[in-house]
């Protein structure tokens, strides 16, 4: 079985850029490349999960959305990095689909597809409903330097708080050791 970390997209892997659209406008976060070497070393494999309500807003063409998700992959692969699979939402903010996080959607469509251990998979993003979207789909979740206080979320605080990638990496792996 796979262990794997579920990866929010924007503000955790790129810049989020709210409603990025150029395939070339991609800008990494620091740490994200040393980061994933270091957690794939571990035996970790890494599935991206992103909310999109740009394409039903008509903000992003799903088109560009496939191919930003194609340059990540040269990119990554650069770094010896393999992404399994990138899911996406394209639903309204409002709509509550059982895709769109905080709702799991995304993370059991990956555990269909894979063969996945979620007791040593996490789930790590810059929002709350990141972090919830891991807990739903039974997931430990850490939250990395968003813009939200965890501490006033409605949804429960994550298993670890981060403010760089790299932290993250820390907190996985000594999670581990324990
Ligand atoms: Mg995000």
């Amino acid at each position: 079985m796979k262990k794997v970390v579920f990866l929010d997209r924007d503000g955790t892997l790129i810049i989020d850029k709210i409603y990025l659209n150029d395939p070339e406008d991609i800008v990494y976060l620091p740490g994200v490349f040393e980061g994933m070497q270091s957690l794939r070393d571990q035996g970790f494999e890494f599935i991206v999960v992103t909310n999109q309500s740009g394409i039903p807003r008509g903000l992003v063409q799903e088109e560009n959305l496939l191919q930003i998700h194609k340059n990540m992959s040269k990119e990554f692969a650069k770094h010896g990095i393999e992404i399994l699979q990138y899911y996406y939402a394209p639903h309204l903010v409002e709509s509550n689909h059982p895709l769109r996080k905080p709702n799991p959607g995304m993370i059991e469509a990956g555990c269909e597809e894979f063969s996945i251990d979620r007791n040593q998979s996490w789930m790590v993003g810059d929002r709350m409903t990141d972090v919830e979207a891991g807990h739903r789909a039974g997931m430990k979740s850490i939250f990395l330097h968003g813009s939200e206080d965890p501490n006033v979320s409605k949804y429960d605080p994550p298993e670890g708080m981060a403010d760089t990638f790299l932290e993250v990496v820390d907190l996985i792996v000594s999670w581990q050791d324990k």
